[in-house]
């Protein structure tokens, strides 16, 4: 059996180049060529869906916080009434 086969057609990306691209596209504009390599890639390749899927997920969460950063919007989901109030009462009995 042939393995080496594979080493003719560049267009296939090793999973290592893919997540790296997929990492890259967070910085910097990919090309085309990159593009519609990863594209190739991902539509075979289910580990790296799965990058792609994390790093989503990690750009959005970075991007609610930059815009919590910028409104100052304090809430945190999922902090309940019950217990903001208590840091409250506990910050206007700091001093
Ligand atoms: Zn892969």
């Amino acid at each position: 059996m042939d393995t080496s086969s594979h080493r003719r057609f560049k267009v296939f990306l090793r999973c290592e180049h893919a997540e790296r691209l997929l990492s890259d596209a967070t910085e910097r504009k990919l090309c085309r060529a990159e593009i519609w390599r990863l594209r190739l890639h991902l539509a075979y390749c289910r580990a790296c869906r799965r990058v792609r899927r994390q790093l989503d997920f990690l750009r959005r969460a970075a991007h609610q916080l930059n815009d919590q950063l910028e409104t100052g919007d304090w809430s945190v989901p999922g902090l309940s009434d019950e217990a903001r109030a208590r840091i409250k009462r506990s910050l206007e009995h700091a001093d």
